[in-house]
């Protein structure tokens, strides 16, 4: 068995294309962390691709934000005006499919997948001390998370100890492996397919097999400029179009 872990997609359409042609062949069941739409420019296309990968899916704050099931006032300006652009732009359809998404957490075979954080959907997990009482009372020794578009987590050893799993990919490499160790708990974060934020513009993802015990951290090269123009045709915010170059 083998999972392939998405999250905050964010409508690019060109990113979650070649996350999936790089993963083609190496997984059996899609997981979605959320925020399937906000920021970019193809929040159908991305919707009916997702769709049909029939994930097991959690909402994120933008999919909250472009369903209207929250007003986005929390949001920076760039971010609410992409909010309030995705609202426009869903057909009627894809927005009653993204006003479905469940909350997290949402439990799976053995673990758990949320947006922000087992506590709160809505929570950043930036530092291990954000992440420590989470791996302590997260209810299994592994759960998936997002929110943050930074690739890599936390883990909590035996000895009360927590660390930053920093992962380790060299520009040009493709994937790194994180092996679990035992007794040992872990938030793993796939980083983000639409707009990574760790200073790697390749999209990010993450393959999980169980019977391994194993994470594989993925990064795949995209048609940024491709989603650029189209942002730039469609009025939306140049700042979120110009971070897709940098990966911040
Ligand atoms: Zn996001």
């Amino acid at each position: 068995m083998c999972y392939l872990i998405l999250s905050d997609i964010h409508s690019n359409l060109e990113a979650l294309e070649a996350a999936l042609e790089q993963a083609r062949d190496r997984y059996d069941r899609v997981v979605c962390l959320g925020d399937v739409v906000g920021y970019g420019p193809n929040p159908n296309e991305v919707t009916e691709r997702v769709r049909a990968l029939e994930p097991a899916i959690v909402r994120g704050n933008h999919d909250k934000a472009s369903a209207g099931i929250t007003d986005a006032s929390d949001f920076n300006p760039a971010a609410r005006f992409a909010a309030e652009w995705t609202h426009r732009q869903l057909t009627a359809e894809n927005l009653a499919y993204i006003r479905s998404l469940p909350s997290g957490p949402k439990e799976l075979d053995g673990f758990e997948i949320v947006h922000g954080s087992p506590g709160d959907e809505d929570d950043y997990l930036f530092m291990a001390r954000e992440a420590f009482d989470e791996l302590r009372q997260a209810r299994f020794p592994l759960t998936f998370f997002g929110h943050t578009h930074y690739q890599g987590g936390f883990l909590l050893r035996p000895t009360g100890r927590v660390e930053v799993v920093r992962v380790q990919l060299v520009p040009g490499t493709a994937s790194a492996e994180l092996t679990f160790e035992p007794d040992t708990r872990y938030l793993i974060n796939p980083g983000s397919i639409g707009q990574p934020r760790d200073g790697d513009p390749r999209a990010a993802f993450a393959l999980y097999e169980p019977e391994r015990q194993a994470v594989t951290y993925w990064r795949v090269p995209y048609d940024i400029p491709a989603v650029q123009q189209k942002m730039m045709a469609a009025g939306l915010p140049e700042s979120l179009s110009l971070r897709l170059s940098f990966g911040r």
